[in-house]
This record gives structure tokens, C-alpha cells and sequence, in this order.
């Protein structure tokens, strides 16, 4: 429509030629994002799974105007900053073992970019040449930038749509039980020195539709990965800071990953910033007497204070405010609220980690009468692929996310017996 208010803007994954005019959002408050039209909606979903701690956070709203006032930005290239300093040397204390070198990303995509990267120069820098291909899953997402969508699952990564634009990958089942346990490491021999690094999601594939696997199964992809020499990169954008119950995801199978990478709850969901963080080991490899041995990266705003200023202040909440107990509380609720809706006709699983809780259904048909749906009961939530999913902020109170619950048991039963197509 010419002239109206998104004229000039091109939205994500959307059809702009039928998309529903977006909501315009005002403001945000806690767990509300407040429309112009003064509509309050409680944000099932953390604004993309961010907002950890919440909207608005005054502690993380004044480390940031502080810092704004100082030096909101300053180049990375030559320069280092305390923001920075702090930020890496306590991201390495939190992580476990030798997992102590960090390198700073703008976005979970570049981030991904830079893990895959710095895993192919490893090999390099060894002399090994051959190594130039990735290991991933089925169902899994790392991001929409080339590389990154080379690892992601085929169809949601589009791989037949870009074909031959893409470098191909190779593509292992979840490794769950004995079947798939054997096609993922007969690929890993088969591929034998063509690969570089194994890429998973540790315990929750979000984006390919909240596909959990246990601690095990996690556990036997790490163990494949080192006895076939191969590099492991755990992607924990999604899950990292308490999302799955622990502060990381990976540490509940007790693995070592080479590379970790971690984003969107960095900073609270305030602004943008992702690091890729590798262990002692792999940072050695790249010092040489040679200059092309150094990883080539460096993204203009990479390590900004003023994003390192908000992660330090999103870190400190984490001590100063029981976040691990309220993702085990939100468990609990999620676990209770949601165990009924398993029977509703068309729904397939309900699943529930930590502060994580999906109903997967048949076929996800009508969506954007779903979503109007919602909103209509002053819900924020956004589904995608087969599942309906909360991924709320830890701070949520237990009556908003009994909102969010009873939203779903009452919506769903009309989606499911499709009184759109009567109405
Ligand atoms: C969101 C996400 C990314 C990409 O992060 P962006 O900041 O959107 O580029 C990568 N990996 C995982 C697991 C994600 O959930």
C-alpha cells in the first residue's frame, strides 16, 4: 500500500505483497510490549528470545547511559577497552575448562561465520588442507548469513532454493537412538578427512522447531566428534545464559567443546552483540611466525562498549537475582500448564526444558489467524514450522505466564477444530 507507514521497509521472512499490516510498537515495560494503541501484550517469546532479564532492566539502562556518555563506540582494530576486557575475562571464568578465548561478533550469524571459520584455519595453520566441510543436524539453525545457512537444517536453510550457492555440508540425523546413532557416525567416517568441525545445537534445536534431545544423546555427538578428530563448535546462541535450566546448555552432558558461540541473551536483549568463544588449544594454533596464520576477521563494530557495557550489567543480574530458580519455577509451571494440551486433537508432543515449553501440532495451518488470535488475548507469540512455543522472560510472573498457558488451551482447540475456515 503506497503511503502506508511501513512504505520503506522490507520485513523479515514475510511476503510483503499479502503480509497483515505489523503492530506498531511503543514501548516496553517487563513482560509487556505496549502498543501506540496503548494494548499491552505479554511477550511469550522475549523478543526473539532475548529480553532474559525482562524490558527495561534499570540496572542494564544505567551501565548503558553511563557508558554512552563515555565512549559509546570506539574501533576494535588496535584499541582495547576495559568494557571488552571485563566482559572476556568473565565470560572465560563462567564457561567451564579451557574455554578462555573470546572473540567479538555483532551478530549470532557472524558469530557462527567466525566459529566455522576459525575452525577451517585451524586446519590450516596445520598444514591439512583438505579439511574445508562441516558436520550439522537435521532440524537444526545456525543463523541466515551463507555459511551459517549452509549448516542449518536443508529446508529450512533453503539449500535446494540455493543450490550451488551454497557450500554443501554434510547433514546427520540427531544421533537419538541406535538407527540414527549409526547413519551419523558412518557419516563421520565417510567424510573422514574432509571435515573440519561437528556443529550442533546443544539440547534444544530452537529455530527448526524447539526439537530437544537429552544430555546423552549430546554426550555421544561429542564423544563421535573426538574420535574421529574432528573439531566441536556448540552453537548456544538460543540457549545460553539459563535458558535450558544451567547457565550453558552444553555443561549438562559434561562435554568439551573446541568453539562455543553466544548471542542473543548476551546482553540481555538490549542490544546487539555475540562472541565466539574457543578453548586455549585452538587460540595456540593460531600463533605463528606467519602473518596469514592470524584469523581473518574483524567486524567494524565488533566488541562496541556500549553492547559490552549492557552484557557486563546482564551478567551481574545473574548474581544479584535468583535467574537459574525462576527458569526451574517457569519448568515446573510450563510442565503442569501444558501436560493437558497433549490430548487436543492435532496436537502431535508437548515439550517442556527449562524455560522452554512447545506444543508441536500436525500441520500449522491459518497462521496469521492464530497470531491475531493472541493478540486478541494480549499474548506476544509467534509460531513457526509445527510448534506453538513460550520462551518468556525469566522474570515473568506465574499469573502472566498462566496467561500465556490459558491462551493456548482456549486458542487452540478452535485453531485445531478450524473455526477460521467457518467463519
Ligand atoms: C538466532 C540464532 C543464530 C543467529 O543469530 P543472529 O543474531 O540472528 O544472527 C544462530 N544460531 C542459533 C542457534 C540461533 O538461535
Amino acid at each position: 500500500m503506497p503511503g502506508a507507514p511501513t512504505a520503506h521497509i522490507w520485513l523479515p521472512y514475510t511476503q510483503m505483497q499479502d503480509a497483515p499490516e505489523p503492530l506498531r510498537a511503543a514501548r516496553t515495560a517487563g513482560s509487556r510490549i505496549i502498543l501506540e494503541d496503548r494494548r499491552e501484550l505479554i511477550d511469550a517469546v522475549a523478543s526473539w528470545w532475548t529480553a532474559c532479564h525482562g524490558y527495561n532492566h534499570p540496572h542494564i539502562v544505567m551501565a548503558m547511559e553511563k557508558q554512552l556518555h563515555t565512549m559509546p563506540h570506539v574501533m576494535f582494530g588496535g584499541l582495547v577497552h576495559e568494557p571488552a576486557e571485563k566482559l572476556a575475562a568473565r565470560l572465560a571464568v563462567m564457561l567451564p575448562g579451557p574455554l578462555n578465548r573470546v572473540f567479538f561478533a555483532d551478530s549470532g550469524s557472524v558469530a557462527v561465520e567466525v566459529a566455522m571459520k576459525m575452525s577451517v584455519q585451524f586446519w590450516l595453520n596445520q598444514g591439512d588442507t583438505g579439511r574445508t566441510r562441516f558436520l550439522s543436524f537435521r532440524d537444526g539453525y545456525h543463523g541466515d548469513t551463507l555459511a551459517a545457512m549452509s549448516v542449518t537444517d536443508p529446508d529450512e536453510g533453503m539449500h535446494a532454493l540455493f543450490k550451488g550457492y551454497l557450500p554443501e555440508q554434510v547433514i546427520a540425523p540427531i544421533p537419538r537412538d541406535e538407527a540414527s546413532a549409526d547413519t551419523f557416525r558412518q557419516l563421520l567416517h565417510d567424510h573422514q578427512g574432509e571435515i573440519a568441525a561437528v556443529i550442533v545445537e546443544p539440547l534444544v534445536q530452537c529455530a527448526g522447531g524447539m526439537k530437544m534431545h537429552d544430555a546423552a544423546t549430546l554426550k555421544g555427538i561429542a564423544d563421535a566428534a573426538k574420535d574421529a578428530g574432528v573439531l566441536l563448535i556448540c552453537d548456544e546462541i538460543a540457549v545460553n545464559f539459563g535458558r535450558t535450566g544451567t547457565l550453558f546448555a552444553h555443561t549438562q552432558a559434561n562435554i568439551a567443546p573446541d568453539i562455543i558461540c553466544l548471542g542473543k541473551a548476551l546482553t540481555g536483549g538490549v542490544i546487539n552483540l555475540a562472541a565466539t568463544v574457543a578453548t586455549a588449544d585452538l587460540f595456540d594454533a593460531f600463533l605463528s611466525d606467519r602473518a596469514e596464520a592470524a584469523l581473518m576477521h574483524g567486524p567494524t563494530y565488533m566488541a562496541s562498549p556500549l553492547a559490552c557495557a549492557a552484557a557486563n550489567a546482564s551478567l551481574d543480574l545473574f548474581d544479584s537475582e535468583p535467574r537459574l530458580q525462576q527458569v526451574a519455577t517457569i519448568e515446573a509451571q510450563l510442565k503442569r500448564d501444558l501436560a493437558p494440551l497433549a490430548s487436543l486433537p492435532g496436537v502431535v508432543d508437548v515439550r517442556v526444558k527449562g524455560a522452554i515449553g512447545a506444543v508441536q501440532v500436525s500441520e500449522l495451518h491459518n497462521l496469521d489467524w492464530l497470531k491475531a488470535q493472541f493478540v486478541e488475548a494480549g499474548i506476544w507469540l509467534r509460531p513457526f514450522g509445527n510448534v506453538i512455543y513460550t520462551m518468556p522472560p525469566y522474570t515473568v510472573t506465574s499469573a502472566e505466564l498462566s496467561a500465556i498457558t490459558g491462551a493456548m488451551a482456549k486458542i487452540l482447540p478452535r485453531w485445531a477444530a478450524r473455526e477460521i475456515d467457518a467463519e
